[in-house]
C-alpha cells in the first residue's frame, strides 16, 4: 500500500480527532479520508461509503494513527455546508 504524502498530513484541524487504537483504520491516511467525505458531502450523497482500502496509509504528520471514520464523518459534514455557501 502506498503512503500519502499530501500537504493535508499536516492540517491542524484533524489534531482533534479522535485516535484509532487499533482498528482497521489505524494506518490509513485520515486526511484522504476527510476529502473523501468532503467530497460526499458537496455532493450531498445520500449512500456514503468509506471505501478504507482504497486510501493510502500515512505515517507522519497530524494525521497519524487518527479515525479515518471521524476524518470522513468531518469532512462530509464540512462539505455539506460548503454546499449550501455555494463555495
Ligand atoms: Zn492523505
Amino acid at each position: 500500500m502506498s503512503n500519502c504524502n499530501q500537504e493535508h498530513r499536516h492540517w491542524p484541524f484533524l489534531e482533534s480527532l479522535p485516535h484509532d487504537q487499533g482498528g482497521h483504520g489505524r494506518h490509513k491516511c485520515a486526511g484522504c479520508a476527510y476529502e473523501l467525505g468532503y467530497q460526499s458531502g458537496v455532493r450531498r450523497d445520500e449512500h456514503l461509503h468509506i471505501d478504507l482500502d482504497s486510501l493510502p496509509e500515512s505515517q507522519a504528520g497530524t494525521v497519524r494513527h487518527k479515525s479515518p471514520h471521524a476524518a470522513f464523518a468531518q469532512g462530509y459534514y464540512d462539505g455539506v455546508h460548503s454546499s449550501y455557501n455555494g463555495s
